[in-house]
């Protein structure tokens, strides 16, 4: 059930004034991105890494159609995150439920079996299935202590043969890798958005476990249950950062902005007169690439903040899906990169070797 509220601010709302202030995920959420992301893969410079995306995207919705049973919030506690204005997910006071690590021991064992996964990906499939915690029973207590200790099961032996070593391949002894939690703190890094220390080659597998652990949460929420979010340029549901915006094309919301949650996959209402980021509501600049203005992803930068989110515009193409959009126009993001601005959006599947835009900017040469 979605909550009517006021009519936007902007003056860019439905005729009717009544469009839902939070639309929380969908079922098929996952399935529509890989379809996504294989429409955007024919033709497309990185083919073979949007396939490989879109195989990663079929992996987390069979993981999501078959999700344990996960603690939620109990009902005194939605209620206190209500009238403070929280987010009742927010990683920093939801534990991570021990259910999330054999979801991810299972999705790198159904990657593992695509024929076409690159030798990157499989060496760091790897070295994650040797971490011992993703196969651990880590007892886990923090607010709101629903959380119960379990016992996991260990990947599939399969993972455990150590075959031909792909070059990339960490040594085995390696002390980090082999510490007891370390699946756990690479999950707390993933969730700070906190690249210091951080695996880059296994986060985004990771990062695809942890949105799968999140959309389930946030699906079995009502948008009544959520309250409007204290900072505008977060997901109120896990107070996450957006991976980029969508302009819907439907009944009740054609021409409203949405920020799609890169962890939860909610969408949260943000009018379209001001920067997604900082409120600032003069000298927005939007940028396509060069003689592509028919492009359903754009991108919109801020004088003031100098940061940028792109855009997908369901009303050029109702299949735009923003998390797959945003990793088939990484060019947009050198372009921005040039021009001086920091990319706002957070994208699991894709981390960048630098906090810095220039670091992120040689990262996206790297992949193009
Ligand atoms: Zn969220
Ligand atoms: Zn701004």
């Amino acid at each position: 059930m979605d909550i009517p509220i006021p009519a936007d601010p902007s003056g860019m709302n439905p005729s009717s004034g009544d469009y839902p202030r939070l639309r929380l995920p969908g079922g098929r959420l996952f399935t529509e991105r890989a379809n996504r992301l294989r429409q955007l893969a024919q033709g497309h410079s990185l083919g073979e890494f949007l396939l490989f995306s879109a195989n990663l995207a079929d992996a987390q919705q069979a993981l999501f159609d078959t999700y344990p049973d996960i603690p939620l919030p109990d009902l005194a506690f939605l209620q206190r995150c209500q009238e403070h204005g929280m987010a009742p997910l927010a990683p920093a006071g939801w534990a991570l439920d021990p259910s999330w690590r054999p979801v991810l021991a299972r999705l790198v064992a159904q990657i593992q079996q695509d024929p076409a996964l690159p030798p990157m990906a499989q060496a760091a499939l790897r070295r994650l299935a040797q971490a011992p915690a993703i196969g651990a029973g880590t007892k886990v207590t923090a607010e709101p202590g629903k959380v119960t200790q379990t016992e996991t099961p260990s990947l599939p032996l399969a993972f455990e043969d150590e075959g031909d070593q792909e070059d990339g391949d960490q040594p085995l002894t390696d002390a980090a890798l082999a510490a007891p939690d370390w699946t756990e703190s690479q999950a707390r890094l993933i969730l700070d958005d906190d690249i210091t220390g951080l695996d880059l080659a296994t986060a985004p597998f990771i990062g695809a476990a942890l949105q799968v652990h999140w959309t389930r949460l946030a699906a079995h929420l009502t948008p009544d249950q959520v309250a409007p979010p204290a900072d505008k340029a977060l997901c109120p549901v896990c107070g996450s950062p957006p991976v980029a915006a969508v302009i819907r094309a439907g009944v009740e919301d054609a021409g409203l902005r949405y920020l799609h949650c890169a962890l939860c996959n909610s969408q949260w209402h943000r009018v379209r007169a001001e920067c997604s980021q900082c409120g600032n509501d003069r000298d927005l600049g939007y940028y396509h690439l060069e003689g592509r203005q028919d492009d359903p992803v754009s991108a919109e930068a801020c004088p003031a903040c100098q940061g940028y989110l792109k855009i997908c515009r369901l009303d050029k193409d109702h299949l735009a899906e923003p998390l797959a959009d945003d990793l088939a126009s990484l060019t947009l993001d050198l372009l921005l990169g040039e021009e001086g601005f920091a990319r706002a959006g957070l994208n699991l599947l894709l981390w960048q070797g630098t906090e810095t835009a220039e670091g992120g900017q040689s990262r996206f040469q790297e992949m193009l």
